[in-house]
C-alpha cells in the first residue's frame, strides 16, 4: 500500500544555493568552472546540490596526481597499506548512517538498505586489509643447481573505477580498496546522479592517513569517462554499469591496451519448484524484485514458474505487492522508496506499456494506486518519481519486457512445465548475472547449481551476492573481462605476476652457456 500519509518533513529541504560537489584531486576538494547538474532528492524532486561535472582537463590533473603518488605508494610495504586502510574501515563503521543517509537522499533507497549497502562495502575494506597475506608470492628452492625461482606480483600503476548509480558506497568499494592495498592509484568516475558519497570516503580515506594522491575522484558523464580510457597513463579500467555502456568500455579499454573489467546488466530469474515452500519464495520473490525499487543488479526481475506453483503463487505475490508500504526512504516503515530519475521512471512505465500492449497480463498496475486507481504518487511528495510495485504474469520469452533489463519494480512471472524446461529458459538468456531456485529437493537443487548457465547462484537465496574473499561476476553479457570484482580475482586484476630466477655463483668464471637451460 503507498504510504500516502507520509509527511515531507524528513525529505531534506529545498536550499537558496545549492552546494557544489566538488572533484577530489591530490588530497583535496577542487571546483573547477564547466558544466554543471543539479542532483535531486528522487522522493522530493527539490533540489540538494550542484555537481560540476569534469572533462578532459580534470582527468589530466587526477591521473596527474595518481601518478606522481604512485611510486611511493608502491614502495610502502603492504602491511601499512593496510593499516590506513584499517584506519578508514573505523571512521567508515563510525560514519556509516551518515554515509546511508547520504545516499538515500541522493538515490532514494530505503535507508536501512542504505545502511546494508555500507556495511556489504565495509566487507570488502576488511577482505583489503588482508593484503599482506594476499599478496605473498610462491617460492621454488634449487630449481636448478644454485638457482631459485619465486613469483611476485606487482601493481599496476594508476587504475581507474567507474560506477553506476544504484550502489554509490558499495560499488567503488569493490574497487579501490583492493587497488590501493595492491599498490596502486586510483582515480574513481563516479555516477553523476549520486555522487556525494564518492567525496565522504575521500574525506575519510583522507583522514584514515592515505597519502595525497592515492585516491581521486573525477565528478561527471561520458566525456570524463572517455578521458579516462583515452589516457595512456590509465593502465587498467574497472566498470560497473548497463550493459551497452559496459561492453563499449570493454572494447575501448583494450582498444587502449587497458586491461579491463566491465561488468553490465542483468535480468535475473528465480525458479520456483512445486516442491518449495510457497510462503517462504513469496517474500523472496517480493523482496527481491522490489527492494530498492528493483534497482539492483542482483534484483529477482523473473519469476520462473514451474509446473502448477503459478495459480498458487500468483495470489500471494499480487496480495503482498498491493500493500507494499511505498515512500520517502528515510521513514522507518517504508518498504520501497522512488525511483532515482524522472527519465528512469518513465523508461519504466514505458515497459509496462509494452508489457500490456504485448499480451502479458497486467496482475498489479503500478503505475496506478492500488485501491483508488488513481495515478500513483505519494500525499505530500508529489514531485517525487513514484511508481509502485507491478507485476506481470503470463510473459513469454519473445516480449521485450522479457529479453531486456527494465532496473525498476516490474516482476515478470514466467510459467514453465518442468525442470528442464526451466533450466533451458534461464540458460537461453543473453543476461547472466545472478539466479536463484526455491526447491526442498537436494538433487535439483545440485543440479540447478552445476547445469546454470550464470555467474552467481543462490540455492533458497533470492540475492546470492557473493561475500567479499568469493568474488562477485556475471556470465556472458553481464561481464565482459576475464576478471570478477574483488575477491582474489580482484587480487589479480590490480597486479601483474613477475618471475624472478636467481642465482649466485661462486666467483669462478664458467664461460657463456649456448642451450637452452635446463635442470642440473
Ligand atoms: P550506466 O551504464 O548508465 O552508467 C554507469 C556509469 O557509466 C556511470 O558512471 C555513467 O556516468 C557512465 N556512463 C553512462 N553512459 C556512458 C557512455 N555512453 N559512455 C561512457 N560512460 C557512460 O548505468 P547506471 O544507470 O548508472 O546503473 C544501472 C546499471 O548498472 C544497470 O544496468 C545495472 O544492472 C548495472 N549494474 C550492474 C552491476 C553488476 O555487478 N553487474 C552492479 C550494479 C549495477
Amino acid at each position: 500500500m503507498a504510504a500516502t500519509s507520509l509527511p515531507s518533513s524528513s525529505v531534506t529541504p529545498r536550499s537558496a544555493t545549492p552546494e557544489l560537489v566538488p572533484h577530489w584531486i591530490g588530497g583535496q576538494a577542487v571546483s573547477t568552472g564547466g558544466a554543471r547538474l543539479t542532483i535531486v532528492n528522487p522522493a522530493s524532486g527539490a533540489t540538494l546540490r550542484e555537481l560540476a561535472l569534469g572533462g578532459v582537463e580534470e582527468v589530466s590533473a587526477a591521473v596527474a596526481s595518481a601518478r606522481s603518488a604512485w611510486r611511493g605508494w608502491a614502495e610502502t610495504p603492504p602491511l601499512r597499506r593496510a593499516r590506513v586502510l584499517a584506519n578508514f574501515l573505523t571512521l567508515l563503521n563510525e560514519q556509516r548512517d551518515t554515509l546511508a543517509a547520504l545516499i538515500t537522499s541522493e538515490h532514494g533507497k530505503v535507508f536501512s538498505d542504505a545502511q546494508g549497502e555500507v556495511s556489504r562495502g565495509i566487507e570488502i575494506i576488511e577482505f583489503a586489509c588482508g593484503i599482506p597475506q594476499l599478496l605473498k608470492g610462491a617460492f621454488t628452492d634449487q630449481v636448478s643447481t644454485g638457482i631459485d625461482n619465486w613469483t611476485l606480483r606487482q601493481p599496476l600503476g594508476v587504475v581507474a573505477g567507474i560506477t553506476p548509480f544504484n550502489f554509490p558506497c558499495m560499488v567503488p568499494c569493490w574497487m579501490f580498496p583492493l587497488a590501493i592495498a595492491c599498490g596502486n592509484t586510483f582515480v574513481l568516475k563516479p555516477s553523476e546522479r549520486d555522487p556525494s558519497a564518492s567525496i565522504l570516503m575521500a574525506r575519510l580515506l583522507e583522514q584514515a592517513g592515505l597519502p595525497a594522491g592515492v585516491f581521486n575522484v573525477v565528478q561527471g558523464d561520458k566525456t570524463a569517462v572517455d578521458a579516462l580510457l583515452d589516457h595512456p597513463e590509465v593502465r587498467a579500467v574497472s566498470f560497473v554499469g548497463s550493459t551497452p555502456v559496459a561492453h563499449y568500455i570493454a572494447q575501448r579499454a583494450a582498444a587502449a591496451g587497458k586491461r579491463a573489467q566491465a561488468l553490465g546488466g542483468a535480468k535475473n530469474h528465480m525458479v520456483v519448484m512445486p516442491d518449495a515452500d510457497l510462503e517462504q519464495a513469496a517474500d523472496a520473490l517480493i523482496g527481491s524484485a522490489y527492494g530498492s525499487a528493483g534497482e539492483r543488479c542482483m534484483a529477482v526481475s523473473v519469476a520462473v514458474l514451474v509446473g502448477n506453483t503459478a495459480d498458487t503463487l500468483i495470489p500471494k505475490l499480487a496480495e503482498r505487492a498491493r500493500r507494499l508500504r511505498i515512500g520517502d526512504g528515510m521513514r522507518q516503515d517504508a518498504e520501497m522508496g522512488p525511483i532515482v530519475s524522472k527519465a528512469a521512471l518513465e523508461r519504466i512505465r514505458g515497459y509496462i506499456d509494452d508489457g500490456v500492449a504485448s499480451g502479458a497480463k497486467l496482475v498489479v498496475d503500478g503505475r496506478r494506486h492500488p485501491v483508488s486507481g488513481a495515478p500513483f504518487t505519494v500525499a505530500g511528495l508529489e514531485q517525487g518519481f513514484w511508481l509502485g510495485a507491478t507485476l506481470f504474469d503470463h510473459v513469454t520469452p519473445q516480449m521485450r519486457i522479457y529479453r531486456e533489463e527494465i532496473f525498476g519494480p516490474v516482476l515478470a512471472c514466467v510459467r514453465v512445465p518442468d525442470f528442464a524446461a526451466a533450466v533451458e529458459l534461464v540458460n537461453a538468456h543473453t543476461l547472466a548475472n545472478g539466479v536463484a531456485c526455491y526447491t526442498r529437493d537436494g538433487n535439483i537443487a545440485r543440479e540447478f547449481g552445476r547445469r546454470i548457465e550464470v555467474g552467481m547462484v543462490g540455492i533458497n537465496v533470492p540475492i546470492p551476492v557473493p561475500m567479499a574473499w568469493h568474488g562477485f561476476g556475471g556470465w556472458k553479457k553481464s561481464l565482459f573481462g576475464d576478471m570478477h570484482a574483488y575477491g582474489e580475482e580482484g587480487v589479480r586484476f590490480y597486479t601483474r605476476q613477475k618471475s624472478i630466477m636467481q642465482r649466485w655463483p661462486e666467483s669462478t668464471p664458467k664461460g657463456a652457456e649456448f642451450t637452452m637451460p635446463t635442470t642440473k
